[in-house]
């Protein structure tokens, strides 16, 4: 490496090191724990990104809370991108919920990814069948950077269950969860994911029997918010988990963010990476495996990057 130098660009900083075969741009995506899916798939893309642009985007794959904590990051300028839930990137956007009247205005859109269902497992032991049955019960409802603690809140708030008072209500992050269950040392945790996942398959396969509890009630909820919507838990993807029948829940589509300041050319790069590459993409996780150019449109509660712009154009995905 014959020289490095650091540019700001709107007051993001970026690092260019010129090496022997020209210059390298180095940019971090924001993920999840590594039992979950936006790490993987952070991966998928880091390696698409990398291959396409020779070597010359440099990207690292971050591990972190999820996706609250990859919002804040992205809007402090610690990363580039980061994935979210749809729900969080409306509320980030809009200023609520965690953003309360500090609305995220410089937040921007890339694409959409897979579908994430809010999943509420248990161990059979702790009784737990139904939301009601979690009262007093030991819950983790998720740590204050992820997805889930908004999903958990809403949900339970929606039939009449106060997180506050009403459970022995943790706030762990994901990874320790499926160990914990194990241990017998919670009862019950929400994971706002895609399936498969380690910590589901960690989980069930465990000496303890597990059940997926249904998440109902709360059609309300889907009426007042325009990002959540009914669906169910894949759980014939978890053979030894103790199931009935399909599992009712809400879930939302996971989405690429990113900063109005960074710039369009790199914006750009990616989505050109990502879309060009969708077969890798389905190919290299299961809970990427239905993806489409046109369904990777929808879930834009921010406004859009004008570099995705630019290539949904060239690409015939937006005609205007
Ligand atoms: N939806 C979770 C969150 O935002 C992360 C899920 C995953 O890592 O796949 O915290």
């Amino acid at each position: 490496m014959k020289a490095i130098k650091f540019f700001i660009s709107c007051g993001f900083l970026f690092v260019l090191a010129a090496c022997g075969n020209g210059e390298r741009t180095f940019l971090t995506i924001g993920t999840g724990s590594q039992t979950g899916v936006y790490y993987p798939v952070g991966n998928v893309i880091k390696q698409v990104v990398e291959q396409e642009s020779e070597g010359r985007l440099r990207m690292s794959v971050a591990t972190s809370g999820g996706s609250v904590q990859n919002i804040n990051d992205v809007m402090s300028g610690a990363i580039q991108f980061g994935i979210a839930q749809a729900d969080r990137q409306y509320q980030a956007v809009n200023g609520l919920s965690n953003w309360e009247d500090d609305p995220q205005t410089a937040l921007r859109f890339a694409f959409s990814l897979h579908p994430e269902v809010v999943t509420l497992i248990a161990s059979e032991e702790s009784g737990i069948r139904t939301l009601e049955d979690l009262r007093g019960k030991r819950v983790n409802i998720g740590s204050p950077g992820s997805g889930q603690r908004g999903n958990a809140i809403d949900i339970l708030q929606a039939v009449g269950i106060d997180p506050e008072n009403d459970l022995r209500a943790l706030s762990l992050t994901v990874g320790e969860c499926a160990g914990r269950l194990q241990d017998g040392l919670m009862d019950a945790y929400f994971y706002t994911v895609g399936h498969p996942n380690g910590s589901i398959t960690e989980a069930t396969t465990g000496r303890l029997r597990v059940r997926f509890v249904p998440i109902t009630g709360q059609e309300g909820l889907i009426e007042a918010s325009p990002f959540y919507s009914l669906t169910e838990v894949p759980v014939e993807l978890y053979p030894r988990a103790l199931q009935e029948g399909p599992v009712p829940s809400i879930g939302m589509l996971t989405t690429v963010v990113t900063h109005a300041d960074v710039p369009d050319d790199l914006v750009y790069e990616v989505v050109k990476s990502v879309f060009e590459n969708l077969d890798d993409l389905r190919q290299q996780h299961q809970a990427l495996s239905q993806l489409t150019p046109e369904g990777m449109l929808q879930g834009q509660n921010a406004p859009l990057h004008p570099g995705a712009l630019r290539y949904f154009r060239e690409a015939g995905l937006i005609n205007e």
